[in-house]
């Protein structure tokens, strides 16, 4: 990929020449384009719009396959000079016109929803601290669920109009990337990012250079700079230990999102937290609201507590003032996601933050336990983010009930329901997670009046295309927009079905070419023909998340002789595609995976179920859209939220889960399907053993006969109902920008 580097003097000549062959677009005209579309390169924000993302697919069809959409090395790959040739190309510089037109439309947008409801934070924003976000795949720095989360909190922020400001680190090997050894044994490897190739940009001071801020943390001093990812109208920053000013040990600390042991992590949960703070200050930013995203940056209430302490207020103001612009979420009822730090760590990795205050040390260690006086108690993170809330919410309302149980050690003498944790139900990015293919199709078809059925298509001007102002961004926002799926208008039952198979067929591709990959690096495996792999025709049931055992990924394989029976059928076949990550020291979750991986290979399962390797965010993105069940079976109530079932909905998946999380509240009894009821027992091996003859029993007596149900014209209407009650139902419900707009009137904007 190594192009040739022009001297200086080349460039010019080229460039001169060029400018007198070219009559249509000016010299200055193209410098302007080529500046602009570098920027654009660096806005995320080209993620979420198809258009833009096909400039520069266009440049390069292959480098957007092979640099993982990667607008930033595309640019790079292809020269200026070819990008200015290629501008000369009347219908491509169009193209690349309108995408920067829409771009500056959605920077400079001014009647935002945040401009009329919640004005104030745009002088003192929203600061949201995550310990990893996951925006796209070209920056692979989250492990999972949260970090998603995170990334469409962020764009739905943007797209809001919200005064927001994101914290994170900036792992420069980010997550691991999943291999397998001879055993299909999970083994990790990791990939240095360069930040000259991402979406990133280097925070810089008044003289141009990197700006480096500094923290305690342990026995040292540490110096960091940040990076700053442009998310539409929105900065996220991204702390980077690797200074040279840093011994190795403290420059390792933003080396891999959860590396190392609970040293490292205690450390890079300071450098978050405190270092965050430190940052924001650096930069000028004066937040309303820090909002702690999981437990892990609840350090910066200490260094906000520490600011006030410096300005002499007492310990106990001081712990009054942070607390009334702290909020905080909890992610998780799993006791292993809650960090709980010994107090001699605590003392190593506060060293230096406790000899600058001596007197107040011991009363902050106090927030950080359920019984202040047991100087041994572990510090938990949880505890301290609850105590230095105003406010604090669940995932899920079910979340919330268990929640309210699991802290009530902290307030005993309040009654359990009155424990202060609210919920605000997850959602998702729609246009973030929405496949561009899927995106026009509903543009097309529901936007404006119905087109009748009869006319030949393009006939019309449509719309939208009539109405060049029309947000239809911002409508397909809105319930009425999905509401009118209930009306076969505007898209019959028949252009669902197409759809459906056109997004299994590319879902097949697309695993057939990851596995073909997948076995080259296999010297003895066996050799499966992959043009025939997985059956087009199949019902196709999709799993893919973290593998943490109370996910229990394999549960659907405890009857497997009966699974096997069903994938051999040849009127009703079922297929199944799997996708995950074990974390690297969870052992039980990689037994799990070489479990499927087995199935996969040596069973009689061959041939009807896959695993694909490298679970990220393009892989969900097309398990979810090809997927048309997506099955979900989490030890109930540890799943708090969920949030990848929400993805299948506007590509017309539909759900089989147990009744835990989001499902619990989205699930009707027919927008989709329940595995058991809305209880579970108080025994693990019962629950186990109930719920795997649940699942059993609603794939064959509800699924399978669902979508194999074919009426004359070989169209499943019943299935076809369900999806339309799905989208009408889930889709505008289960978004971050309901999401976002909840936080703001619940919780940024009350006292
Ligand atoms: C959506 C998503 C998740 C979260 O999935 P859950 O079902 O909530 O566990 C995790 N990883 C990736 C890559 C995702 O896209």
């Amino acid at each position: 990929m190594a192009k040739k580097q022009l001297t200086p003097d080349e460039f010019s000549s080229l460039v001169a020449r060029l400018n007198k062959l070219s009559h249509k677009v000016s010299s200055l005209e193209l410098n302007d384009l080529v500046a602009r579309l570098n920027k654009l390169s660096r806005n995320l924000w080209w993620t979420w719009d198809q258009e833009a993302q096909e400039v520069f697919q266009e440049l390069s069809p292959r480098g957007w396959q092979n640099l993982y959409h990667n607008a930033v090395a595309i640019l790079h790959e292809v020269s200026e000079y070819e990008l200015r040739v290629r501008l000369q190309e009347r219908d491509f510089a169009g193209h690349v016109q309108q995408v920067l037109r829409d771009f500056d439309d959605y920077m400079g947008e001014k009647n935002t929803w945040a401009a009329k409801h919640a004005p104030q934070f745009a002088k003192n924003p929203v600061a949201y601290f995550s310990a990893e976000f996951g925006f796209h795949e070209t920056l692979p720095i989250a492990a999972g669920g949260l970090g998603i989360l995170a990334g469409d909190h962020a764009k739905s922020a943007s797209d809001l109009g919200l005064g927001f400001v994101g914290v994170s680190l900036f792992y420069r090997e980010g997550y691991f990337q999943q291999a397998f050894d001879a055993n299909n044994w999970q083994t990790e490897y990791y990939t240095l990012l360069n930040p000259k190739n991402l979406p990133v940009e280097p925070v810089l001071n008044d003289k141009g250079e990197p700006l480096v801020c500094e923290v305690d943390i342990g026995m040292s001093r540490v110096f960091f700079q940040a990076w700053r990812v442009n998310v539409g109208r929105v900065p996220v920053y991204l702390l980077d230990a690797n200074r040279p000013e840093n011994e190795q040990h403290a420059r390792d600390l933003t080396l891999r999102v959860y590396g190392g042991d609970s040293t490292t992590r205690i450390m890079q949960e300071v450098l978050l937290g405190m270092g965050g703070v430190r940052l924001l200050r650096a930069l000028g930013v004066q937040p309303s609201v820090f909002h702690m995203n999981e437990g892990h940056a609840a350090f910066l209430t200490f260094e906000l507590i520490r600011e006030q302490v410096a300005q002499g207020r007492t310990l106990q103001d001081a712990i009054a003032v942070t607390r009334k612009h702290c909020l905080f979420t909890t992610h998780t009822p799993v006791e292993a996601g809650h960090d709980r730090f010994s107090p001699d760590l605590m003392d190593y990795a506060l060293h230096r933050f406790r000899t600058q205050l001596p007197e107040v040390f011991p009363a902050l260690m106090a927030l950080g336990r359920v019984k202040p006086d047991d100087p041994h108690e572990p510090f938990c993170m949880t505890v301290l983010a609850l105590k230095m809330s105003r406010a604090a919410n669940a995932v899920s309302e079910l979340h919330g009930r268990v929640s309210r149980h699991m802290w009530h050690c902290l307030y005993p003498d309040q009654p359990v329901e009155k424990v202060p944790i609210g919920h605000v139900t997850n959602g998702i990015h729609l246009l973030g997670w929405m496949k561009g293919t899927v995106r026009r199709f509903w543009r097309r078809k529901l936007t404006g009046p119905a087109e009748s059925p009869a006319a030949p298509a393009g006939s019309t001007t449509r719309f939208w295309q009539a109405r060049p102002d029309y947000d239809w961004a911002t409508e397909m926002q809105l319930p009425d927009f999905w509401e009118k799926l209930q009306d076969e208008k505007f898209v019959t039952d028949e252009e669902l079905w197409a759809l459906r198979y056109r997004l299994r067929r590319e879902l097949l591709e697309f695993t057939r070419r990851r596995l073909l990959l997948q076995q080259q690096r296999v010297t003895h495996g066996d050799f499966i023909a992959f043009d025939h792999l997985l059956n087009p025709d199949a019902l196709t049931i999709g799993f893919a998340r973290r593998f943490a055992t109370y996910k229990r990924a394999p549960l659907i394989f405890q009857q497997i002789e009966k699974i096997v029976q069903l994938t051999r059928d040849q009127a009703r076949p079922v297929q199944f595609i799997f996708a995950g990550k074990a974390h690297p020291r969870d052992d039980d979750g990689k037994r799990y995976i070489q479990h499927i991986i087995h199935l996969s290979k040596y069973s009689d399962l061959k041939g009807h179920l896959v695993f694909i390797e490298n679970y990220d965010v393009h892989v969900a993105r097309q398990m979810l859209s090809g997927c048309d069940v997506w099955l979900n079976n989490p030890r109930r109530p540890l799943e708090a939220s969920g949030t990848s079932g929400m993805k299948a909905g506007c590509h017309g998946g539909l759900n089989l889960s147990i009744l835990d999380g989001w499902w619990r509240e989205g699930y009707n009894g027919e927008n989709g399907f329940a595995i058991g009821e809305d209880s579970h027992p108080d025994s693990v091996e019962e629950q186990d053993r109930l719920d795997s003859a649940n699942l059993f029993k609603a794939l064959t007596e509800e699924v399978i006969p669902c979508f194999f149900e074919r009426d004359d014209q070989g169209v499943p209407r019943r299935w076809i109902r369900k999806i339309r009650q799905a989208m009408v139902t889930l889709v505008p419900q289960f978004t971050t920008h309901r999401m976002v707009r909840e936080y703001v009137e619940k919780y940024y904007l009350t006292k």
